[in-house]
């Protein structure tokens, strides 16, 4: 089986309603192993420097300040297809959009704080993770 290893976080609305617990347990229900975590409350040039692939995007300040706003929980989640599952377990990136039962129709409450991101591909995962974790720091 190839292993695939994802990036997670858990936005600073996701921690402030205390659902923390219970999304790291829907990833594990998944059969995701989450092989690293940490919870950090990012900067704001970290905040940019993770989302400078959206820095010409309309909402980049908003999105930037929003994740800089309070503490975040940031794993890598390890499984077959773990990129596409954790994916569907998010849903739509707008939670009026996003399907029953998925993370951001049950929490999120807007758009912009949308309680989790996700990795959307196989290099952004890589570096994603690298963003925040070195190699050590995943177990195996
Ligand atoms: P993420 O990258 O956070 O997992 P995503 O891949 O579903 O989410 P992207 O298109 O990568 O969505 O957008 C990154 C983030 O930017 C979104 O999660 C959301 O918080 C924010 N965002 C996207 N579109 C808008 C918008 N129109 N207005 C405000 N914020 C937005
Ligand atoms: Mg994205």
């Amino acid at each position: 089986m190839v292993l695939e290893r994802t990036l997670s976080i858990i936005k600073p609305d996701g921690v402030k309603k205390s659902v923390i617990g219970n999304i790291l347990n829907r990833f594990e229900e998944a059969g995701l192993k989450i092989v690293a975590l940490k919870m950090v409350q990012l900067n704001k040039e970290e905040a940019e420097g993770f989302y400078a692939v959206h820095k010409d995007r309309p909402f980049f300040g908003e999105l930037t300040s929003f994740i800089a706003s309070g503490p975040v929980v940031i794993s890598v989640l390890e499984g077959k297809d773990s990129i596409s599952i954790n994916r569907e377990l998010m849903g739509a990136t707008n939670p009026d959009e996003a399907d029953p039962g998925t993370i951001r129709e049950d929490f999120a409450n807007s758009i912009g704080e949308n309680t989790v991101h996700g990795s959307d591909g196989p290099e952004t995962a890589a570096q994603e993770i690298a963003y925040f974790f070195t190699e050590a720091e995943l177990v195996n």
